[in-house]
């Protein structure tokens, strides 16, 4: 039986609460015999600055790098509203990602069944949506150089921010898109501005180079970026993977992500470089949420967009695919059976609390292992 390692981050506010329940899961997982999961648990955000000082220590960014897959909470909160902006609780995250070499993130958008009418758009436009996104994640505007206000002679202010993206850059998220293509519908849509960007010249430029080279056997389209986000909100069934830079990445992620409800329900990966030697990936996994203090305490948090990512840990990080498959149907089914926490709440639905949610997929899990 495979043995992986687990690194669990809880982090702040409803980080904690809604983790909890993903340990219920990794432990039934566990004692099914799907794998040896070896846990270790580690502070980040303002519970590591409290504790060590600094948003993450190097103790625990160690266990992260020796971890198979890193579970995240999430962090910040108004306790620690004013430490250093250097130790601030977001500072723990941007190390992981960057310490980890995380340059690619995926943002799945599934529309549940049961909450399709609780989308901002037609039932029928959501209804079994199943696309995932990939975002470039560590390069183009948001780190390109020059970046800088300067004050020109007649003393007027220029902001400059620079786009730039390599060759290698390019072709190793493409890669990282047609492999996930390749355990979905393997159709991928590369989008870009080569009409007005050179980035995006040479993006349509290497995307098609790499699928003819290695993935031609699938399907590849180009869309103008623009026309995507148009496209997600018309008709985003026609999607498999969407593969895009760090800045539409950023955008089109989240026009994708809210097709589907609430913030409650959003999963999502990043993902390193491949070992050579072992065929792994650093990957860590967090719900798109944040720390919700408004929430935290009270045991109303939803805690499925961090159990679905544990899924998405299952299902890219361990390869057990049916494991994965047996999770999400586990959430299906109890969303199918009217449960439902605050957020996602609608007539004629029982509400229940974090740990009654996490319960009851638990319990669903068993079912469906007969
Ligand atoms: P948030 O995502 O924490 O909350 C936004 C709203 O959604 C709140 O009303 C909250 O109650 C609700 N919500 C979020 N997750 C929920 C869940 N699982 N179940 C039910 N309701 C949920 O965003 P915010 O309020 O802008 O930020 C709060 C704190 O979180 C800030 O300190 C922010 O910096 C931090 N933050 C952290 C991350 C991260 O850790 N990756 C991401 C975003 C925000």
């Amino acid at each position: 039986m495979a043995t992986h390692k687990l690194l669990i981050l809880p982090g702040d506010g409803i980080g904690p609460e809604v983790m909890a329940e993903v340990e219920k899961v990794v432990a039934w997982f566990g004692r099914q015999g799907v794998a040896a999961f070896e846990t270790e648990r580690g502070l980040v955000g303002g519970s590591a600055y409290d504790a060590h000082g600094e948003a993450i220590s190097n103790g625990d960014m160690a266990l992260a790098q020796a971890a198979d897959a890193v579970l995240f909470g999430a962090v910040g909160g108004p306790k620690w509203a004013d430490v250093p902006y250097s130790k601030r609780p977001e500072a723990g995250l941007l190390r992981l990602r960057k310490d980890l070499g995380l340059f690619a993130n995926l943002r799945p958008a599934i529309c549940f069944p049961a909450l399709a009418a609780a989308s901002s758009l037609k039932p029928e436009v959501v209804e079994g949506l199943d696309i995932l996104i990939v975002r470039e994640l560590t390069g183009g505007v948001y780190f390109g150089e020059p970046k800088e206000i300067v004050t020109l002679e007649d003393g007027q202010q220029r902001g400059i921010d620079t786009q730039v993206y390599t060759t290698s850059e390019i072709e190793r998220i493409t890669r990282v898109a047609f492999e996930l293509a390749r355990t979905r519908r393997n159709k991928v849509s590369s989008a870009e501005k080569h009409n007005v960007m050179k980035t995006g010249v040479l993006w349509k430029q290497v995307v098609t180079r790499i699928h003819k080279a290695e993935f031609a056997d699938m399907e590849l389209e180009h869309v103008l970026a623009d026309n995507c986000a148009m496209q997600l909100v018309r008709w985003p069934k026609q999607y498999d993977v969407i593969v895009c830079d760090n800045l539409f990445g950023d955008i089109l992620s989240d026009v994708a992500a809210m097709l589907t409800g609430s913030l409650g329900m959003l999963p999502s990966a990043s993902l390193g470089a491949e070992d050579p030697a072992t065929g792994k990936r650093k990957a860590l996994y967090e719900p798109v949420h944040g720390s919700a203090p408004d929430i935290a305490g009270k045991g109303a948090a939803n805690p499925i967009a961090t159990i679905s990512s544990f899924s998405m840990a299952l299902r890219y990080s361990f390869k057990a695919i049916e494991a994965a498959d047996m999770l999400d149907k586990a959430v299906t089914n109890v969303l199918a059976s009217g449960l439902r926490t605050a957020d996602i709440r609608s007539d004629n639905t029982h509400v229940v609390g974090t740990a009654g949610m996490g319960d009851a997929i638990v319990k669903e899990l068993q079912h469906l292992a007969g």
